[in-house]
């Protein structure tokens, strides 16, 4: 087992967002690279938005697609006493300072800064409050924050994903570390708990950037030991912004109900920002584990195609065998609200899987096929339809009473193609112009299985009503 320890810290204000998922991902990449350790650590600190139900979507969202973790989950609302020590070991330092400033004194300092067209920043000298003012308030009892006292030094990191970046202290705010009601800030919290649990390694999203050198002050004045730091680059939209709800779902959850696949869903969001080396885009997970480094790790934005990957989970879902496919099948039908009592629907989900590109999609396909009210003809059904004219009804009028002639003890996949390629032949038809029409009628569509195979998937009975439906449409 490596030292090597890193951490996913998600806030639980809300859903699991694919951009989180992405950063839990990484992590859990990089800990099984490395022989490392995974920690969870819920930061629950903001007591208003942070719900037990939203860290019950986030560990379902991770569950689902198998990033698991070795220890935690930790719940950061539980070490105020350690932030607190922290802070208060800062103070006695001489790191931090109480500053007791009133909130409409703040407000007046910003709004002259904005008048001035600066921006607002709270340092020791920019904001200076005489010491006996300081006494008086002190022994009156009014409420304080501690603040970092921001050393005027330069603060600068090799980031594992962006190179060499470095800031200037004095550009730096002297930052409340601690609020008037005890509770630590975000920056001192992740701090003083990466600490306390030996994080060696922060990987999270670059929106963190800003944050990271007040957090490196802070090792620093606690006499801590810096971890690496890697910060990983944006999900955008296909519009080049950074995805949000306007995009469409962001929600872990929302893909598992869409019908993506676990292992599709994994694959696609470890090439959001990492890149095998390769061409290829699917990749296993034992590959994945074996080639992720955080220097293959790109520092540009990537964009969420959603085509994509939906493609790729056609790839996994063609790879699964119906008896993997039965229960995620199952489950979409039930929210379709389809029953398919006793049939047997393993073959019609090995019938269709390798056209389906969600699970969802492949449910309604099945459930097309089990369920004639399910039955919508598409555009390209139309379009065929309108392109063939009277040869569509003419057509399936041939071929019915020869289906017809066959009887259900005799009706599989073999012999109907036998049937329908005689009726071509004994009408000089394309066997195109014969299959197609009964296509549509049995599925609405021109995509499908192949007829023989759907006829045989359908049953003689309910194939034989849809043509006559289709015929009398
Ligand atoms: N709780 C922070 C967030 O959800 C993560 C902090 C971190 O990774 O340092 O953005």
């Amino acid at each position: 087992m490596s030292a090597t320890r890193v951490r996913f810290a998600p806030s639980p204000t809300g859903y699991l967002h694919v951009g989180g998922a992405r950063t839990a991902l990484f992590n859990w990449l990089y800990a099984k690279h490395v022989g490392g350790t995974f920690v969870l650590r819920i930061e629950d600190t903001d007591k208003e938005r942070s719900t037990d139900a939203h860290t019950q979507v986030i560990l379902d969202g991770m569950t689902w697609l198998g990033i698991t973790w070795d220890e935690g989950p930790f719940f950061q609302g539980e070490y105020g006493p350690r932030h607190r020590a922290d802070a208060e070991a800062l103070l006695a330092a001489g790191k931090a300072y109480k500053d007791y400033h009133t909130a409409a004194e703040l407000d007046a300092a910003r709004a002259k800064a904005s008048a001035a067209g600066g921006a607002f920043r709270f340092t020791r000298a920019l904001m200076p409050m005489p010491a006996e003012e300081i006494t008086r308030r002190e022994a009156a009892g009014d409420p304080f924050v501690i603040r970092f006292a921001m050393p005027d030094e330069e603060i600068a990191w090799d980031d594992a994903v962006h190179g060499h970046i470095s800031w200037q202290g004095r550009d730096l705010d002297d930052f409340i570390i601690l609020r008037s009601d005890g509770s630590a800030i975000y920056n001192l919290a992740v701090v003083s708990d990466d600490i306390a649990m030996k994080i060696t390694h922060v990987i999270r999203g670059d929106d963190h950037i800003s944050n990271t050198p007040k957090q490196i002050a802070l090792y620093r004045a606690l006499g801590a030991e810096l971890p690496i730091f890697a910060h990983l680059p944006m999900i955008l939209g296909a519009d080049g912004k950074k995805l949000s709800k306007r995009h469409g779902a962001t929600a872990v959850g929302d893909y598992q109900d869409m019908g993506i696949m676990p292992a599709a869903m994994r694959n696609f969001l470890a090439l959001m920002g990492w890149s095998p080396g390769g061409d290829e885009e699917i990749v296993p997970e034992a590959e994945m584990i074996a080639r992720f480094t955080l220097e293959a790790v790109q520092k540009k934005a990537s964009v969420f195609d959603t085509t994509k990957l939906e493609w790729m989970n056609g790839q996994y879902l063609s790879q699964l065998s119906a008896e993997e496919l039965l229960a995620p099948v199952e489950r979409q039908l039930g929210i379709l609200g389809v029953d398919a009592g006793t049939r047997d629907l393993l073959p019609i989900i090995d019938a269709l899987k390798a056209r389906a590109r969600t699970v969802t999609h492949l449910a309604e396909q099945v459930a097309s096929r089990l369920d004639r009210s399910r039955l919508v003809r598409d555009d390209k059904g139309n379009a065929l339809v309108t392109k063939m004219g009277e040869r569509f009804a003419q057509s399936l009028r041939l071929s019915y009473p020869a289906l017809e002639a066959v009887s259900a003890a005799e009706w599989n996949a073999e012999k109907v193609d036998a049937v329908l390629r005689a009726v071509g032949e004994a009408n000089t038809l394309k066997l195109g112009d014969v299959m197609q029409p009964i296509r549509v009628a049995l599925t609405g569509g021109t995509v499908s299985e192949p007829v023989n195979d759907l006829l045989a998937v359908v049953g003689r009975d309910e194939s034989l009503a849809r043509i006559d439906l289709a015929i009398k449409a």
